[in-house]
């Protein structure tokens, strides 16, 4: 009898300074490749034992196969994590937003939705409901202002409007909100006064990072570029990876819309799914951390 296992290939990934990232057994399940018109099954190696992954990760990590029948190399040491953080935030609440919930929750993940609460519940924004289920689950909801209003450009009793009725809204639809984002990473030292003195925690700009964990300046974290339509699965990798080669640091990740073909402030959900399935292994194998950016902060 054979076992499942049998036929066997090795995949090493290469990270782009030719460092290996890590190598993982590629095994082509028989049984299921036997009965599954799909085709075969691919399945990562880990110590607790085998994991289903797509062959869409395995191309997308830029995996080469390799026959088993030559000597295989010794596995070289995997990335080891020992001070960086990646935040996943999500911001102004599209209602595309809601398809990552499953793909979070699948792999105890917790991501930051930065909503507009003027929004919610409206044409192509997520309810009030959704918002509830994704907090349930564990993700936090911050403020990212009553309209999306560019914080530079208002003052007065309309600045506070736009920032403490926000977070009003947020705490009666039964949130805890310590974290807010500004509109477009726009913000002065007024603003970013008002939002103090509206209760938050801390406030997200949109460029800059990484940052440092304690953040040089809570109110104005800084973030890695936006992710975009053509932002590629290894580039949102060495956006990690190369945080800890440079000793380290606080990773967030900023995403605005989920779909394929909307606009460039979009990531499409395979590529969010596969990047979820690198991140959650590398938390589980490697020692990187997932937190929300009020966990971080320390709400
Ligand atoms: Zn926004």
């Amino acid at each position: 009898m054979c076992s499942p296992w049998d036929v066997r290939t090795i995949c090493t990934v290469w990270t782009p300074r030719s460092k290996v990232l890590k190598s993982a057994v590629i095994t082509h399940n028989r049984l299921v490749a036997g009965s599954n018109p799909a085709g075969p099954t691919y399945y990562l190696m880990k110590p607790s034992g085998f994991v289903e992954i797509s062959l869409i990760l395995l191309i997308t990590l830029g995996c080469m196969p390799a026959p088993t029948e030559a000597t295989p190399r010794p596995s070289p040491a995997p990335i080891n994590f020992t001070n960086t953080t990646v935040s996943l935030t999500f911001d102004d609440g599209a209602a595309d937003n809601y398809a990552v919930r499953p793909i979070l929750s699948e792999r105890g993940l917790h991501a930051t939705f930065y909503i507009v609460s003027g929004f919610t519940g409206t044409e192509g924004y997520m309810t009030a409901g959704q918002l509830r289920d994704l907090f349930e689950d564990g993700n936090e909801i911050g403020g990212h202002t009553l309209n999306h209003t560019k914080l530079t450009e208002v003052r007065g009793a309309d600045l506070e409007r736009e920032i403490c009725q926000d977070r009003q809204n947020l705490l009666d639809h039964g949130f805890e909100v310590t974290s807010f984002a500004y509109p477009f990473g726009h913000y002065d030292e007024v603003s970013k006064q008002v939002v103090k003195d509206c209760g938050y925690a801390n406030a997200r700009a949109v460029t800059g990072g990484p940052d440092a964990i304690p953040p040089e300046d809570p109110f104005a974290l800084q973030a890695m570029p936006y992710i975009v339509q053509d932002t590629t699965i290894n580039k949102l990798m060495r956006y990690v990876t190369g945080a800890e080669v440079e000793g380290g640091g606080w990773v967030i990740l900023v995403f605005h819309r989920v779909c394929t073909g909307y606009n460039e402030y979009a990531i499409d959900l395979e590529t969010f799914t596969n990047l979820a399935d690198w991140l959650a292994y590398q938390r589980d194998l490697n020692g990187l951390v997932i937190k929300t950016v009020g966990e971080v902060i320390g709400r």
